[in-house]
């Protein structure tokens, strides 16, 4: 029976000693024949397991190798030793599964993140990746709990869609047809009838027109699914496979809307330092190592928990996008022609010039509003001043755009003239706009993006560290 094993972290967490215990896991390090540090996962802490002289023969010692899984059963008794309150004295022990220390790849010690990546398959157990996907899994909980305790229905949208209102271009084709001979029209166009669903589609770059039409009845949804796109961007902030939380609500304004998006990411870093702390801890030591690597200049002033708890504690600053661009004016990095891109009314702001914002000027999020109608997507509601739009972007300090959201247009008039004016298909819409034919009402709604929000709570600088399996540009391995 294998279920009667107790986790290491319940073991280590509890007083209870001279009890009889099964535990299980893979060896991190075996010390002079006699203790054995074991990890299942459950937490970075390991459990000694000492085997006393003679329990074992020489030929199943050699087999306690580092990665080994072992089931082990024993006594909970008071450490003797440094770095444990107890620890369990083997009275049995059988190796599970054998590992070839020189092949295995991990080492006790430490090891690049590069060269992890490459082994994305094993890294999960070091303590670093053990960490981000324990928090990773924290937050996925934690987004839940949040919306479901404010009676949000979580509602699942689609991951294939026909629509390609959205990310025209940076959409991935579904397709049966096959590659060397596809059916073609007249005009030598491919004839997508014949395709599967008898029309072109896509994987979808997010969930929020589906979503809306839930809110439309449900009042307050929200989808927590992957999205995908096939942008070429090989950043440390971008995916081609992401998830992204996406709210949807009726009966809420862009300030609402900016309400709930802050609440939503207090809340959810609060979780994290309530119920992770020791990984936070673990990842808040990793960081500061690694910004000692770093040039003075380019060390950040900050440690990962003095950062988490000054966001919980200070409220976002909210500005315009003609602040925005004020500011970035009048900035001296501008004087000095520091910025590679063109600052003026009008632009889409780099990431060059959301960094100044965040982490020069503000130091701390910013929450930018008002964005000009013409970079931004057509569903936004237009402000009266007919030139901008009621958009949010949240900017957070070393990720950038974190949240994407705006109050919708609910005009029917508004939209159809947006729609014209931007080339968007109505008709094939025409689903999405009899919302706004049957009752439509003001509405809001935001996207954020869960591995950037990971990268924010972990301090994990390349976005590939905090999902188990990257998927990338010419990288899709595992
Ligand atoms: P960016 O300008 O950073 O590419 P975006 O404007 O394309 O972002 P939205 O379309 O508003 O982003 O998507 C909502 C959110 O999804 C973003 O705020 C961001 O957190 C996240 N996001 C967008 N693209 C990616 C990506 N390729 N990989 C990971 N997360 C992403
Ligand atoms: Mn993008």
């Amino acid at each position: 029976m294998f279920n009667k094993r107790v986790k290491v972290k319940d073991l280590l967490a509890s007083n209870d000693t001279e009890r009889e215990v099964t535990v299980m896991g893979w060896v991190r390090t075996f010390r002079n024949n006699q203790f054995i540090a074991l990890n299942d996962g459950s937490t970075n802490n390991n459990l000694q397991v000492v085997v006393e002289l003679g329990l074992l023969d020489e030929t199943t010692l050699k087999r306690i190798t580092t990665g080994a899984s072992l089931k082990v059963t024993g006594t909970v008794v008071v450490s003797l030793g440094k770095g444990q309150r107890v620890e369990v004295k083997a009275s049995s022990l059988e190796i599970l599964g054998d590992c070839d220390a020189e092949k295995f790849p991990l080492q006790p010690k430490k090891h690049s993140l590069e060269f992890l990546r490459e082994i994305a398959h094993l890294r999960f157990r070091t303590n670093t990746f053990g960490s981000v996907f324990r928090l990773r899994h924290s937050l996925a909980f934690a987004t839940h709990k949040f919306f479901n305790d404010k009676g949000f229905v979580y509602l699942h949208t689609p991951i294939i869609t026909a629509s390609d209102a959205e990310g025209a271009g940076e959409m991935f084709r579904v397709t049966t047809l096959p590659f060397d001979a596809p059916p073609k029209n007249e005009d030598g166009t491919i004839n997508f009838k014949e395709d599967f669903f008898g029309k072109s589609t896509n994987l979808t770059v997010s969930g929020q027109l589906e979503g809306e039409l839930g809110a439309m009845a449900f009042s307050e949804i929200y989808t927590f699914g992957p999205t995908f796109r096939a942008e070429n961007s090989n950043t440390t902030r971008h995916l081609a496979e992401f998830w992204m939380i996406e709210p949807e609500m009726a009966f809420y304004d862009i300030e609402d809307n900016m309400n709930l998006a802050e609440e939503f990411i207090r809340y959810l870093i609060q979780y994290a330092i309530d119920h992770n702390r020791d990984d936070i801890e673990f990842l808040d030591q990793r960081l500061a190592e690694e910004e000692r690597q770093k040039p003075q200049a380019e060390r950040s002033e900050f440690g990962l928990i003095e950062k988490l708890e000054f966001i919980i504690q200070n409220k976002f600053e909210r500005i315009t996008y003609t602040d925005a661009i004020n500011i970035l004016l009048e900035s001296p990095a501008y004087k000095k022609k520091k910025f590679k891109y063109e600052v003026k009314w009008g632009i889409d702001l780099q990431s060059e010039h959301e960094r100044y914002l965040v982490e020069k000027h503000f130091k701390k999020p910013v929450i930018v509003t008002g964005y000009p109608k013409d970079i931004k997507s057509f569903y936004m509601r237009l402000n009266d001043d007919g030139k901008t739009v009621a958009a949010m972007d949240i900017l957070a300090p070393g990720i950038g755009e974190i949240v994407g959201g705006s109050q919708r247009e609910e005009r029917l008039e508004s939209l159809e003239k947006r729609m014209r004016e931007m080339h968007i298909p109505s008709d094939e819409m025409s689903y999405y706009l009899d919302t706004r034919r049957f009752g439509t009402v003001p509405h809001a709604g935001f996207g954020l993006g869960f591995e950037r929000m990971v990268q924010f709570v972990t301090g994990m600088t390349n976005i590939r560290d905090v999902i188990p399996f990257a998927r990338t540009p010419k990288n899709c391995e595992f």
